[in-house]
């Protein structure tokens, strides 16, 4: 079986959407990769830090969701990450309202020596040295995928493009691209992306999609629209780690595998956003993954009469 090893975020988010606010609940991109990354049985491992004060009930949700979690350190007398956001009306769009770094600004990771091995590395959105330096500890991963966020490339993009000349495959949303590039066509800038190291290049557009570049190749999935969107935190970490826990799984890294991975990735988030933070995502099973797999289908299949 594959190892996939994660590094992210596990913190505390206060939410608010124009259907409610939750006071802090579990949050981070770690935990929403590694959850997403869950259905899939590979072996995974969460590397992060937390303060004294992030309950154990937390941890024990990762732990019963098979993730090893000996990469989470626990800063004795420290405060956990904590970041808390307001979306607008269209759900597309919301304000960061406080971001407190707290035991994550001394952040040194250190990647178990279980994991060191990983065939896999997911880099969740970081400081790219903190990136970095989960990459200098790995062995000889087959996969490495990239999230990262226009706040890195606003304040450390020399850093930030030496991770990028590192990776297989990068995932960032369309203004993402277009700010890395300069280019506002996300063909071009998907071609100057991959200019910078990446082979796969993939841009998230939301309720709109996702689109994979490779060479010249291009592949849509797109987002199951859905009645209701409760709360889009953690969509695009839980699309990551429904990419990432798919390739692991399958252990097959080909442009054509990866078409089916965007399609997992969507498939999760279509389900991550339905509920407040991470509460549909630890209530999801298999049945209902596979059966929203074939609406996917159903969405995109087409026939005409005509040649
Ligand atoms: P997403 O909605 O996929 O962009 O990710 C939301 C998650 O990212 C939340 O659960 C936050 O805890 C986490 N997050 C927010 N800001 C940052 C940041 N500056 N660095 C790392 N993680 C963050």
């Amino acid at each position: 079986m594959s190892k996939l090893l994660i590094v992210g975020t596990v913190a505390f988010d206060a939410i608010e959407t124009p259907f409610g606010k939750t006071d802090k609940i579990l949050g981070g991109a770690g935990t929403y990769i590694g959850l997403s990354a869950s259905n899939f049985d590979v072996e995974s491992a969460v590397v992060s830090v937390v303060g004294e004060d992030f309950p154990q009930e937390y941890l024990d949700l990762l732990t019963r969701n098979n993730i090893n979690i000996d990469g989470i350190e626990i800063v004795e007398g420290g405060k956990t990450f904590f970041w808390s956001g307001r979306y607008h009306n269209d759900l597309n769009t919301r304000d960061t309202l406080d971001t407190q770094l707290n035991v994550l600004a001394d952040f040194n990771p250190k990647v178990p020596d279980t994991f060191k091995d990983a065939e896999y590395v997911m880099l969740g959105n970081l400081h790219p040295l903190v990136q970095l330096s989960v990459l200098e500890q790995v062995e000889n991963p087959k996969l490495v995928v990239l999230d990262t966020m226009n706040f890195w490339m606003d304040n450390t993009l020399e850093d930030l493009k030496k991770v990028i000349a590192r990776v297989d495959v990068i995932t960032i949303n369309d203004e993402e691209a277009r700010q890395l590039s300069g280019e506002h066509s996300l063909v071009k800038a998907a071609r100057i992306i991959a200019d910078m190291g990446p082979k796969y290049i993939v841009i998230k557009k939301g309720e709109h999609g996702a689109l994979l570049f490779h060479q010249e190749q291009i592949f849509f999935a797109p987002a199951l629209p859905l009645e209701e969107v409760f709360d889009p935190t953690g969509a695009g970490d839980t699309f990551a780690g429904g990419f990432i826990g798919y390739l692991a799984r399958t252990n097959d890294v080909s442009f054509e595998n990866m078409k089916s991975a965007i399609i997992y990735g969507s498939n999760l988030a279509s389900f991550c956003v339905e509920k407040f933070g991470t509460e549909r995502m630890e209530s999801l099973d298999r049945s209902e993954v596979n059966e929203r797999l074939n609406e996917f289908r159903k969405l995109t299949q087409y026939e005409t009469k005509m040649n």
